[in-house]
C-alpha cells in the first residue's frame, strides 16, 4: 500500500473521497483554498497542510480533484507547484474532469519532470463518492494503472483501464455527454408530463421500467417524490454544480471539433 497521499481539492467530490482514503488506512495530506473544506477534512481525519506543495513533497502519491483543466495545469506548474515539490518518480492521479488534450499536456509535464501519471476521472456523483462506489476510468501505462488502481479501489467500486494516457478522460467526456443529454431529456419529459396531466410518480413508474430508463431518471430524478436520495428530495443540496456540467458539455463539443466528428453541414 502506498502510504501517504497528497489530496488537492477537497470540494463536493474530494471531501468524501479523502475521507474514504483515510478510512482505508492511508495517511492523507490535504489542501484546498477554502477554509470550510479544510475544517471538514480535519474532522474526517485528513492532515491539513498549508500548501499543495507541502503535501506533494511528503507524499508517495499526489491525487488532484479540481474544477477544470486550467486549475490542474496551474497547480502542477511553477516553482511552488506540485510537480516541482514532489519526490522524483511520484505517481500523480488526476481525477478531475478535464479536456483530453489537457490530460495529455499534464501527462507530458509529469514525464518531463521524471514523475508518473494516470488520468482517473470519476462518475457516480456525490452519492457515489460518499458510498465509495464510484466508477473510475483510467488512462495510463499498465504498471501505473496497477498501482493507482489499488488506491482507487478505496474510493470506487469499478476501476476500468481504458487505455494509454488520456483514455480515461476520453471515456469521461463521452459518458458525460450521455449524462448531460439524458438529464435534459428527463427534465423536459417531466415538464411535458405535468402539462399533459400525468403525475410525476406515474411517469416515473413507467419510464423507470421502460425504454426511458437511465441514471438521470432512476438515481438523479429531477422531481420530488419518486427517488428519496435524489437532490430533488433533499432541498436540492448542492452536489454537481451546473457550471461543471456546462464545462463537461463544452469538453464534449471541443472533442467533437478536434476529432472531426462534428462536421459542418455542406
Ligand atoms: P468543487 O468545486 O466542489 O471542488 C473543487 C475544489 O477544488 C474546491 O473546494 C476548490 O476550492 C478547490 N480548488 C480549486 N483550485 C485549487 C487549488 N489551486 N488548490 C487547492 N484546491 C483548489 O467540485 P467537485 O464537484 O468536487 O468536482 C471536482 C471535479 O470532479 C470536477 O472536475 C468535476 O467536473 C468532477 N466531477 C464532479 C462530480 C459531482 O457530482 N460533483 C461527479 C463526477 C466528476
Amino acid at each position: 500500500m502506498a502510504k501517504t497521499i497528497a489530496f488537492i481539492g477537497l470540494g463536493h467530490m474530494g471531501s468524501p473521497m479523502a475521507r474514504n482514503l483515510v478510512a482505508a488506512g492511508y495517511t492523507v495530506l490535504g489542501f484546498d483554498l477554502v477554509p470550510a473544506a479544510l475544517d471538514q477534512a480535519r474532522a474526517d481525519g485528513v492532515t491539513v497542510v498549508a500548501t499543495g506543495a507541502e503535501a506533494a513533497a511528503a507524499a508517495d502519491v499526489v491525487l488532484t480533484m479540481l474544477p477544470a483543466g486550467e486549475h490542474v495545469l496551474a497547480a502542477y506548474q511553477g516553482a511552488d507547484g506540485l510537480i516541482a515539490a514532489a519526490k522524483p518518480g511520484t505517481l500523480f492521479i488526476e481525477s478531475s474532469t478535464i479536456a483530453v488534450d489537457d490530460a495529455h499536456a499534464a501527462h507530458a509535464l509529469l514525464l518531463a519532470a521524471g514523475h508518473r501519471g494516470v488520468d482517473a476521472p470519476v462518475s457516480g456523483g456525490v452519492v457515489g463518492a460518499e458510498a465509495a462506489s464510484l466508477t473510475i476510468m483510467v488512462g495510463g501505462e499498465e504498471a501505473d494503472f496497477t498501482e493507482a488502481s489499488k488506491i482507487l479501489q478505496a474510493v470506487g467500486k469499478r476501476v476500468v483501464h481504458c487505455g494509454g494516457p488520456g483514455a480515461g478522460q476520453a471515456a469521461k467526456v463521452c459518458n458525460n455527454m450521455i449524462l448531460g443529454v439524458s438529464m435534459i431529456a428527463v427534465s423536459e419529459a417531466f415538464v411535458l408530463g405535468e402539462a399533459l396531466g400525468l403525475t410525476n410518480q406515474a411517469l416515473f413508474d413507467v419510464a423507470a421500467n421502460a425504454s426511458g430508463q437511465c441514471w438521470a431518471l432512476t438515481t438523479n430524478c429531477p422531481v420530488p417524490g419518486p427517488v428519496p436520495t435524489s437532490p430533488a428530495n433533499n432541498d436540492y443540496r448542492p452536489g454537481f454544480a451546473g457550471a461543471l456540467m456546462a464545462k463537461d458539455l463544452g469538453l464534449a463539443a471541443r472533442a467533437l471539433e478536434q476529432t472531426g466528428v462534428a462536421k459542418e453541414k455542406a
